[in-house]
């Protein structure tokens, strides 16, 4: 008999899938718990649920089933370029913003060529680089965020993407205006820069900068960006990148041909024109944040500032058995140990009484030590 581990790609053996926050419904079967008694903090959703734009755009489209879904998201592009002042030639739309990092990967990596990133980075990046075969240059985080300098040092000839979250996930950490103009400056031109925003829309303003700002003066940027987030449209996959149309072009030639299927396609399109929605999601996440923040303070636990919507709190012991404890009381959040912090626990901020939920229950597990 083959053994047909051996007989997969090198990188591809050594991959350990992605861990996605545990479900709900597989919670509630392993612990025979009330689903509707369990709340998810795990997996950074919008916990206002669909926006009701997004949700009748998808009613009507359900007439349409049968047919494919228009391959090249016209209107959706259309919006997209409309909103944000580029062409709609400079838009690769993706099953969610993962399928645009897979994208970059298998249209500019191989095996001998290699991605930088850095510590502590969005797990995705590990995978769609070793997927490829490609080799991984790893950047020691800085106060568990990007080492810019670090990770502009780690490029060498053979590099041809570095990833960049801003802000990152786990970590929730950010980067300025000037950090990301001197980076931009200093890669070299060959390489594509990778500029992750999956959270852009709760972070933005202040001290955070706006990646698309930059796409006219770098042909070597890419923003991706994503609907499942602050557009709180995780389950229907759907994110986008931005880019010169170069490199747009590239990618539509690996793009699987209907990646984004016509309830996602209805449903962003609505998603983006509904600012009131956005504006709701925004303020229930700084409420929340502050909230989080607080009880942790009164429990004496530091965590990392973040500007997601999300927080890594340090538990000041090991996460893991803190993570289980809590899924006994029915509250999901997300173990980091994966990403190299064994301490952490990462927190999707939540509705106020789930916030509140998870205090006590974080508070009752770490006094019973
Ligand atoms: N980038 C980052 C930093 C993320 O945290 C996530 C979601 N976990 C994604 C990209 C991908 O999200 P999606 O595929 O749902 O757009």
């Amino acid at each position: 008999m083959s053994d047909f581990l051996a007989l997969a790609q090198t990188g591809v053996q050594q991959l350990s899938p992605y861990v996605p926050g545990k479900p709900v419904d597989e919670l509630a079967r392993e612990l025979k718990l009330d689903p509707a008694s369990i709340i998810k903090l795990a997996s950074n959703e919008n916990p206002l649920g669909p926006g009701a734009k997004a949700l009748a755009a998808i009613r009507e489209a359900l007439d349409e089933l049968t047919r494919y879904p228009d391959g090249n998201g016209f209107d959706l592009k259309a919006a997209l370029a409309n909103r944000y002042g580029v062409q709609a030639n400079q838009i690769t739309l993706g099953n969610g913003s993962n399928d645009i990092l897979e994208l970059v990967t298998r249209a500019y990596l191989a095996p001998g060529l290699n991605a930088v990133f850095s510590e502590h980075a969005f797990a995705v990046y590990p995978i769609v680089t070793q997927a490829v075969g490609a080799g991984a240059r790893v950047v020691p985080a800085k106060d568990y965020g990007h080492d810019l300098p670090a990770m502009l040092a780690a490029i060498d000839d053979k590099t041809r993407i570095v990833f960049v979250a801003n802000p990152n996930n786990p970590t929730g950490t950010w980067f300025g205006p000037q950090a990301l103009a001197d980076f931009l400056d200093a890669v070299p031109e060959h390489v594509l820069v990778v500029l992750d925003e999956a959270y852009i829309e709760y972070a933005q303003g202040g001290d955070l900068p706006d990646g698309l700002e930059f796409l006219a003066e770098h042909s070597n940027l890419l923003v991706s960006r994503t609907f499942s987030k602050a557009y709180g449209l995780a389950a229907l996959r759907v994110g986008y990148a931005i880019s010169s149309p170069v490199i747009a072009d590239v990618l539509n030639r690996v793009r699987q041909p209907f990646n984004v299927n016509s309830l996602a396609l209805a449903a962003a399109g609505a998603a983006l024109g509904d600012s009131e929605y956005l504006a709701q999601s925004r303020e229930l996440n700084a409420a929340g944040m502050q909230q989080l923040e607080e009880g942790f303070r009164a429990l004496g636990l530091s965590w990392v500032p973040s500007r997601g919507n999300f927080i890594a709190v340090d538990v000041g012991t090991a996460g893991l058995p803190v993570y289980n404890a809590l899924l006994a009381e029915g509250v999901i959040v997300r173990p980091v140990t994966n990403y190299g912090m064994p301490n952490h626990l990462r927190v999707t901020i939540g509705l106020a009484e789930e916030n509140s939920r998870f205090l006590q229950a974080l508070g009752k597990v770490l006094a019973r030590g």
